[in-house]
């Protein structure tokens, strides 16, 4: 049965090429003819920008349906690599379809290929956790998110998935029902030069504030990409709620949530792993550097929004205050937890607060964490944390956030330190003021 494909595929081929006029230079996304026939959604990320029959053939192939030929399913086994940002994957095959990461094997790959392993004992063993359907490959094909243990079973220290799903298994977590909205920011650059989409190489737009939520082909530079990828997380199952352009030309944002524990931290990984394969056919690159241009330019963060069932529920506005008092408490830990390179980020401009200086504040994006007006005037709902960068592991941001704000309780040390941190700055700042040269350019001025 499954010859019969060939022959009809290849009838396929030969009507396109019959029809060369059919693809005028309006015809072209991202270098890919389109063929005017009816198009399945996911033909706009085909490869290559040959225009033959080899082309369209490869995409029959890519967009073929399996299912009547075989019960065997494609699965995308993805993991964090060793940087502990940069993701990994590799495909095998599944005798049949499955609705539960528990019906898959365990699986491994080289560890020392990927800086998780010593040469000698490369082994790491990938866990199946979560699983959704493949927009790539369509049918009953799956993407699966893994974390990574030793064959001995014990969780490999780029394993942050491991240490969240213990916080969130705990009961007094679990009966807080955490729910996390998370804003992943991200910066599309132009592949071989790595500078932003739609800026002139070698130099600068014109300065931000015509860019945000911005339409018109001088504004807005790389929507395809936001929008293919919206659909695809949508189809996939991802939680995604919304998207936008940023204030930084060639950056984006999109939304996942509100999600519950630690699906917030699967979804989001996933989430990314669908972006890099979108740029990676439309031959951009992704990054999620916290600040990709130095100066007046707008960095990349990843807010994290975030609510408990007391903090929902009337009289919340109280409980998000002692969750604001616990943060301000241990402020450092969760900057040290929050990406790397933030303090290039968390300057105290461009709607940050300084990376030194833990502030909150209703409706004031200048602040560490920022409560929505709606949350004040009905005295319940969530708190926006600011800090993380768009970097950030969010199995790990995720589980400090309720660690701090469910599990831990205050000691009197935390306490003392951070009055000691405040005094030290107070002193700081009027200092100037304290010495008598100041005292005296001031009575002359
Ligand atoms: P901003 O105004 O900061 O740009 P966004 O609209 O981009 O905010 O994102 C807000 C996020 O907060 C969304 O993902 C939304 O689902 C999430 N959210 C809404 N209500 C809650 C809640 N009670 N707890 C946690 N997250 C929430
Ligand atoms: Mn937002
Ligand atoms: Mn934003
Ligand atoms: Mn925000």
């Amino acid at each position: 049965m499954a010859q019969a494909v060939v022959p009809a595929m290849q009838c396929q081929v030969g009507a396109v090429r019959a029809r060369p006029a059919a693809a005028g230079a309006a015809g072209r996304v991202w270098g890919v003819r389109r063929t005017g026939r009816g198009t399945s959604g996911f033909r706009v990320m085909a490869v290559s920008t040959e225009t033959t029959g080899v082309v369209t053939r490869m995409e029959q192939l890519l967009n073929m349906d399996t299912t009547p030929f075989t019960d065997k399913i494609i699965a995308e086994y993805i993991w964090v690599g060793g940087t502990g940002i940069d993701l990994r994957s590799k495909s095998r095959t599944i005798s049949k379809p499955v609705e539960d990461p528990s019906e898959l094997p365990k699986w491994n790959y080289d560890g020392s290929s990927t800086g998780q392993a010593p040469g000698e004992d490369s082994e790491v063993i990938l866990y199946p956790q979560a699983i959704f359907k493949d927009p790539f490959r369509g049918g009953n094909n799956i993407l699966v998110m893994c974390d990574t243990y030793t064959p001995a079973g014990e969780p490999i220290p780029t394993n942050k998935r491991n240490r969240a799903a213990q916080v969130f298994s705990d009961p007094k977590v679990v009966s807080q029902v955490p729910w996390f909205g998370i804003e992943q920011e991200y910066t599309l650059l132009q592949r071989d030069v790595n500078w932003p989409l739609g800026w002139p190489v070698g130099g600068y737009p014109g300065p931000q504030g015509p860019y945000y939520c911005a339409v018109g082909s001088d504004k807005s530079f790389g929507r395809d990409i936001s929008d293919a990828h919206y659909k695809a997380c949508l189809y996939a199952g991802i939680n995604i709620s919304g998207t936008n352009g940023e204030v930084m030309p060639g950056q984006w944002e999109y939304q996942v949530g509100p999600s519950v524990g630690i699906e917030a931290g699967d979804h989001i990984w996933i989430s990314r792993y669908i972006l890099e394969r979108i740029t990676e056919q439309a031959g951009v690159v992704l990054t999620l550097d916290p600040k990709p241009i130095q100066g007046d330019w707008n960095g990349a963060g990843c807010h994290t929004n975030y609510s408990t069932k007391s903090m929902r529920e009337d009289g919340g506005f109280e409980v998000i205050k002692k969750a604001i008092l616990n943060l301000s408490l241990r402020h450092d830990l969760h900057i040290s937890a929050y990406g790397e390179g933030n303090e290039r980020r968390l300057t105290g401009l461009h709607e940050t607060a300084s990376i030194d200086n833990f502030s909150w504040g209703v409706a004031n994006r200048g602040c560490s964490i920022r409560v929505g007006r709606d949350t004040e005037a009905k005295g319940k709902g969530y708190l926006e944390d600011r800090r993380p960068a768009s970097n950030m592991d969010p199995y790990v941001v995720t589980a400090l956030l309720a660690e701090t704000t469910i599990l831990w309780e205050p000691t009197l040390e935390a306490e003392v330190l951070a009055a000691k941190k405040l005094a030290l700055k107070f002193l700081e700042n009027h200092a100037a003021f304290h010495s008598p040269v100041n005292i005296l350019v001031e009575h002359h001025t």
